[in-house]
């Protein structure tokens, strides 16, 4: 058995300890000690990090990257090749320190998430059925079905009026015999001696996690998101540093988009909204304009034309990106007896369109592929439309005078 510190003292950051076991987790080096303030991943709360150091061995240390319980101990697993175990015997002492910034934002969240789950079960009659503390965010899943955007408020503004209360929050164990006299939010999941989380008079937990003094600790409690899921609802959610580390970042972001506006910030989303529609407005705009110079591109590349077998045929390297191209094409096929070859660099890469007007001759696919296979590039497509291109840049030139010269063969 590991005598598990944090249990009676969750603000506790150093310790003594002997050294019990030493063996090996998931693949790296794990040291059982007779005592440990370092918390395992469990019950949602991800695990500790810190360090383990032997003054002994001249301040030998190891970097304790994981910490996992099992068989009644915790396994502290380190970042150390197994050589450097051997400054580690059983029976050895040495002293723990854990991060503290990372334990004491795990224990602002795992609070917050109590108080929150016991204002939605009050309020609302939604349980908890399931908790999940990230790196950035942390969650709860709601057995409703939907939780409406008032509810998400008056909760929030619930758990910060908790948070102004300064409730003291303590941890005691309550044997079987006591544990019917506990108002338990939830059934425990295990049995024997029962650790209860208290919020004084508020909510009681059965909890073996780290947990802040007071209320008051957890500070601001910021509900950000929720999504259904499979008949219930997640709560995404932040506590104490994370929810001011949040403010702090939307304000900035909210300000930088107010001055690209030369507004305040309450103008934003208005500005915004007003920009998106003139942004419609210019497309149409540059839609129909753009029509309208490729129509007339179009009568300019015929008047150009030169006959070959019957076809007016339009050879030329247009600067046009390439769905303007195919948009020139279809315009060229449209007219009678015409062919056009088109090649367009844009976006630094190469693409021909070949289309001709129906009942004109031959196959543009085939013309293209041929074309094409001669400068080492693909493509092709239906008799009266083809694309292709892979060819160098500096080819579509010659591609086009290939092309120009098999129907001038073909004629
Ligand atoms: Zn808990």
């Amino acid at each position: 058995m590991t005598d598990r510190l944090y249990y009676t003292d969750s603000y506790q950051t150093e310790f003594d300890a002997t050294v019990r076991e030493l063996t090996r987790r998931d693949g790296r080096p794990a040291v059982v000690l007779d005592r440990s303030a370092f918390y395992p991943t469990s019950g949602g709360q991800p695990n500790d990090l810190g360090t383990l150091y032997v003054e002994a061995a001249g301040r030998q240390t190891f970097e304790v990257v994981d910490v996992v319980a099992g068989d009644g101990v915790v396994y502290h697993l380190l970042d150390a090749p197994p050589g450097l175990l051997a400054d580690l015997p059983v029976g050895s002492r040495l002293q723990g320190v854990i991060d503290w910034p990372r334990r004491y934002d795990h224990m602002q969240q795992h609070s917050g998430q109590h108080l929150l789950s016991q204002v939605f079960a009050r309020r609302f009659e939604f349980e908890t059925v399931s908790v999940h503390f990230g790196a950035e965010e942390s969650t709860l899943d709601l057995d409703a079905a939907t939780v409406d955007a008032a509810q998400l408020e008056e909760a929030e503004a619930a758990a910060n009026d908790l948070v102004y209360a300064n409730l003291p929050i303590t941890a005691y164990f309550v044997d079987a015999r006591e544990i019917g006299r506990v108002p338990l939010r939830r059934p425990p999941a295990v049995g024997g001696q029962i650790r209860i989380v208290e919020i004084a008079g508020f909510d009681y937990s059965a909890c073996g996690g780290t947990h802040v003094h007071t209320s008051a600790e957890i500070g601001p409690v910021k509900l950000i998101r929720q999504e259904r899921r499979r008949g219930q609802t997640r709560v995404t959610f932040l506590c104490g540093k994370r929810a001011l580390a949040d403010y702090s970042r939307k304000h900035r972001l909210l300000t930088q988009t107010a001055a690209l506006y030369s507004t305040d910030v309450g103008q934003v989303p208005g500005l915004v909204a007003r920009s998106l529609e003139q942004v419609k407005e210019l497309q149409h705009r540059v839609d129909e304009l753009t029509a309208r110079q490729l129509a007339y591109t179009a009568q300019e590349l015929l008047a150009a034309a030169q006959p070959i077998g019957g076809n007016r045929v339009v050879t030329a390297l247009v600067d046009l990106p390439v769905d303007a191209v195919k948009t020139l094409a279809n315009l060229l096929q449209a007219e009678p007896h015409t062919i056009a070859l088109l090649g367009s660099a844009a976006g630094g890469k190469a693409t021909a369109v070949f289309a001709r007007s129906a009942g004109a001759t031959p196959h543009m696919g085939h013309l293209l592929r041929a074309a094409l296979g001669a400068l080492g590039g693909g493509g092709g497509g239906r008799p009266e439309f083809a694309q292709g291109g892979g060819v160098p840049v500096e080819k579509l030139d010659e591609l086009l005078q290939i092309a120009q010269r098999d129907l001038r063969a073909a004629s």
